[in-house]
């Protein structure tokens, strides 16, 4: 069973086309990270999810439920299904609440009104001490703040969790700590987790699978051992050329894939493939025929590239001579 279901999920804001036919699926207890460049529509995904955009098309399942277009009221009933962390702590938490009220509030949401135990317990699993409720969130650290954000997202024990780049924000310093936080929850409490990232190397530390996404499209999803493996799209190649690889010897051999203009804007975005414009080895056809995701390897690793095989081999945008 799947915690979260996306089918051709479509975000347009008048023309601006954020996320444009999406489909995705997290399985219960399961880590998927969402990564692309700043702008390819990975939060308006995340928003969706929770129901802070009423999506323009397309479906939005929680644990089975069909939420796209629920009311305010109808939607109370599957609070208990997700939660959201959010990049900024200091944006997203009210100053004038104490951080009790700030962790307690899901509960009272769910007309629960004895909070303090639940509270000081979830304050307690994020590392912080029980007397952090009565501070206000601007006396703490963003490091804290963002622990205080984690608490109030995990305290109605949620099916899923969507972590919104939850730690780019956050000093270099503490940045591990708050990612190992992270990670200890999600093994020991078992929720699903959307992790909206640009960090590759958070990326292999975190997900069970992984999916890229470009210009409001997912190119290329599949269990994380063949993304990083055996990546077919060129983008995702040219993604992964540029993080830093832990093995100096693969470093070496493989230089940074430099992708050169910018990502073209979700108003008009280019036909055929959308990448076409950047794409290091585009053939005529990549400029007017759209590529349909297929799958090419096992644990449902699919790709939508003119040019990758359906055993998944395909040109290596990393290894091309003159790079
Ligand atoms: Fe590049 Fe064409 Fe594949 Fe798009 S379809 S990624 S332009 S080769
Ligand atoms: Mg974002």
């Amino acid at each position: 069973m799947y915690a979260l279901e996306l089918e051709d999920l479509v975000m347009h804001f008048g023309p601006v086309r954020a996320v444009d036919g999406v489909s995705l699926r997290i399985r219960k207890g399961s880590v998927v990270a969402l990564v692309g460049e700043s702008g390819s529509g990975k939060s308006t995904v995340g928003r969706s999810i929770v129901r802070l955009l009423e999506p323009t098309g397309g479906t939005v399942r929680l644990a089975d439920a069909d939420i796209t277009h629920l009311s305010r009221r109808r939607l109370r009933p599957h609070r208990r299904d997700v939660s959201i962390v959010f990049q900024d702590p200091a944006g997203s938490l009210d100053p004038r609440l104490s951080v009790g009220d700030i962790v307690g509030e899901p509960l009272r949401l769910m007309r629960q009104r004895d909070t303090t135990g639940p509270v000081a317990e979830a304050l307690r699993r994020v590392g912080l001490r029980p007397e952090v409720a009565q501070r206000s969130p601007h006396e703490l650290s963003g490091g804290q703040r963002q622990r205080v954000s984690i608490a109030r997202a995990l305290i109605s024990s949620p099916a899923l969790l969507v972590a919104d780049e939850p730690t780019s924000a956050l000093d270099v310093s503490v940045q591990a700590s708050v990612l190992n936080l992270l990670a200890d929850l999600q093994r020991d409490l078992g929720f699903a987790c959307l992790f909206i990232t640009h960090d590759l190397s958070a990326v292999e530390y975190l997900a069970d699978e992984v999916a890229v996404m470009y210009l409001g499209q997912l190119v290329e999803q599949g269990p994380r051992e063949r993304i990083f493996g055996v990546p077919a799209h060129p983008y995702t190649q040219a993604l992964l050329s540029a993080a830093p690889v832990p093995n100096p010897v693969a470093q070496r051999a493989r230089q940074p894939v430099l992708l050169g203009d910018d990502l073209p804007s979700p108003i008009d975005p280019p036909p055929g493939c959308r990448f076409h414009t950047r794409c290091p080895v585009a053939v005529e056809k990549c400029r007017t025929v759209v590529p349909e995701a297929r799958v090419i390897g096992e644990g449902g690793h699919q790709v939508a590239c003119h040019l990758v095989s359906d055993d998944g081999t395909g040109p290596d945008v990393r290894e091309r001579p003159g790079r």
